[in-house]
């Protein structure tokens, strides 16, 4: 029995929106970043961890398993672009990667780039977020990044479009 169906999925409905929009990289929506063939670039709430991207799938599936092979290594391969952009882009201390669905079973990887000056980065994200849970200025903390958040966006487009060419 699937947990969403692509009628009732966040993720689906978000996807109809953001190939609607006419540019060829970022459209109404400010936070989207890039269009892949499989996937689609978002723009993380938590700022704190500096260029943290959404990677949402464009197919809807809630494992990986579930995808066709050819279609699952393309979309692992832009999930490596993103990481390279991200990596040259912010110089992260490590990158954490996170496939998760518990919340939206649709298939998005969470890159969140951890930098060395937080204190809590040898765990894991969830660990703050949770925490901002119900305190305003914890989540004022943690969605603030160092640079407004189009700039953020704009400085992660560049880099993909000098990895891919586009
Ligand atoms: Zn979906």
């Amino acid at each position: 029995m699937p947990l969403s169906t692509p009628e009732l999925c966040l993720f689906c409905r978000r996807l109809h929106a953001w190939d609607d929009a006419t540019s060829p990289s970022r459209g109404a929506d400010p936070d989207l970043i890039w269009r892949f063939p499989h996937s689609v670039v978002v723009l993380g709430s938590w700022q704190y961890f500096h260029g943290y991207c959404v990677l949402v799938s464009r197919t809807h599936a809630e494992e990986l398993s579930q995808l066709e092979r050819t279609t699952r290594e393309a979309f692992l391969a832009e999930m490596c672009l993103l990481a390279e952009a991200l990596e040259q882009e912010f110089r992260p201390r490590k990158l954490n990667y996170e496939l998760l669905g518990n919340q939206v079973p649709h298939l998005h990887w969470h890159l969140f780039p951890r930098y060395a000056e937080d204190p809590g980065h040898l765990k894991p994200v969830w660990v703050a977020i949770d925490q901002a849970e119900g305190n305003a200025g914890e989540q004022a903390r943690l969605t603030t990044g160092p640079c407004p958040r189009e700039e953020t966006a704009r400085r992660i487009a560049r880099r993909l479009q000098e990895l891919t060419g586009r």
